[in-house]
């Protein structure tokens, strides 16, 4: 990390927190202290600009919210359940409770971005929607919510991810959109996202780009967490509700960061909750093996923000690695980058068999099929529990796991999971 991020006193470490809480970030450069911001071509400046004052509009404008809360609760099906997971707290001797984006319409969280983008898009009189989608889980859910919201959309993805992603290419099919892979690059998410935002700044007017994470150019990591923050509001309630406290400690999985962002960003000003987030630890700490960018990665620039990156000493952009497709990316969101450095949320990986063996659990004693990006908050909270015994818990459960089939499948033989 450069010079002034290490020095950066207490007394600025205060002041970043107290901004964000007051909503004062992102400033109006899109700046989240030194992270952030827009680089993007000039061609998209104008688009960006209209996005954000399309955003202003929307939280000023008591109807549209109104409209788009209804949309949430009919077809979302939110809120979602605060479960209270027993036999994991008697297994790990704490109070572990979860918020489920499992039952949430397509699956995850992801809907949730998805469904609000796509409802600015239409005010915006947008006449198309693009998105890029590595896993395909965005894609699935950006083509359900364009098809709610009566509008095209063409979703960009590798073509190697196409190959391993069949299932919800054929999804993406059944609902609508229209799916163009690309060959370019390393032919995965990086090279997608590439691609959406080529299409975009060739019809910038028309088009409307649907971006996937709290990543990207200032409005979208700012866009994407105040419509995933739904998940932390109704989180905070529904623990009140339940047992008249808040939890010790809120988890959840970082990928580029929307549902934990999510569900942290509405308990910020929660002195008395501690936040961890979850990345991917991959096969091992080596450059490669994992996707743990906070951990591992340094401050730079990609696909218009500058925040933490994997690169190597070269400066090319680590090709990355996790057992969970939704979080293999070489990036994360900027908000995440300051949360880190002011040290509000504290950062860890979990390693691939980890995540898996939480997964595990998880179905045994609970009868929930996580998402294996799940699994890595689960697992982080189980090591967390292991250290603060008799602790409240509250974990983001981002999405179900029935899309995992294939890969649980080659890394658990049937007796494995019998045992
Ligand atoms: C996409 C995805 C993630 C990772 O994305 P974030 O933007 O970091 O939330 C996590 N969990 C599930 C289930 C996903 O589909």
């Amino acid at each position: 990390m450069n010079e002034t991020l290490v020095n950066m006193s207490d007394a600025d470490r205060a002041e970043h927190l107290r901004k964000l809480i007051a909503g004062e970030y992102p400033d109006k450069r899109g700046r989240y202290g030194p992270f952030g911001g827009s680089y993007a071509p000039e061609t998209l400046v104008t688009a960006l600009k209209r996005l954000e004052q399309g955003i202003h509009e929307f939280l000023a404008d008591d109807e549209l919210q109104a409209e788009l809360r209804r949309e949430l609760k009919d077809w979302v099906g939110r809120p979602t359940a605060l479960t209270h997971a027993r036999g994991l707290s008697k297994r790990w001797g704490a109070d572990v409770w979860l918020k489920r984006e499992d039952l949430a319409h397509t699956g995850a969280h992801k809907i949730n971005n998805a469904l609000g983008q796509a409802f600015l898009a239409k005010k915006l009189g947008a006449k198309r929607v693009v998105a890029e989608t590595g896993a395909g889980q965005h894609g699935v859910a950006t083509a359900a919510a364009c098809a709610r919201v009566g509008i095209p959309c063409t979703v960009y993805m590798g073509a190697v991810d196409i190959e391993r992603q069949a299932p919800n290419v054929d999804r993406m099919y059944q609902l609508g959109a229209k799916v163009v892979p690309v060959t370019s690059g390393d032919a995965t998410l990086r090279a997608a996202i590439d691609e959406a935002f080529r299409n975009w700044v060739a019809d910038p007017a028309e088009t409307f780009y649907l971006l996937g994470s709290a990543v990207g150019p200032h409005p979208y990591p700012w866009l994407v967490q105040v419509l995933q923050s739904v998940i932390g509001t109704e989180a905070r309630a529904q623990i009140i509700e339940a047992v008249g406290g808040l939890p010790d400690i809120a988890v959840a999985c970082v990928g580029g960061g929307s549902n934990a962002i999510g569900l942290f960003h509405p308990m910020l000003a929660d002195s008395g909750v501690e936040m961890l987030g979850i990345e991917a630890g991959g096969r091992g700490p080596d450059l490669g093996d994992n996707s743990a960018t906070l951990a591992a990665g340094k401050p730079g620039v990609l696909h218009g923000t500058y925040s933490m990156l994997l690169y190597d000493a070269d400066g090319q952009i680590q090709e990355t690695h996790s057992v969970s497709a939704g979080l293999d990316y070489p990036g994360v969101g900027p908000e995440h980058a300051l949360l880190k450095t002011i040290g509000r949320v504290t950062y860890q990986s979990i390693t691939d068999d980890v995540a898996l063996d939480a997964l595990r659990e998880c179905c045994a004693f609970e009868g929930i099929l996580p998402a294996i990006e799940s699994s890595h908050a689960l697992a982080g909270a189980r090591e967390w529990a292991k250290e603060n015994p008799g602790k409240r818990i509250l974990i983001g459960l981002s999405g179900r796991g029935d899309k995992d089939m294939p890969t649980l499948s080659k890394h658990m033989s049937f007796r494995d999971a019998a045992e």
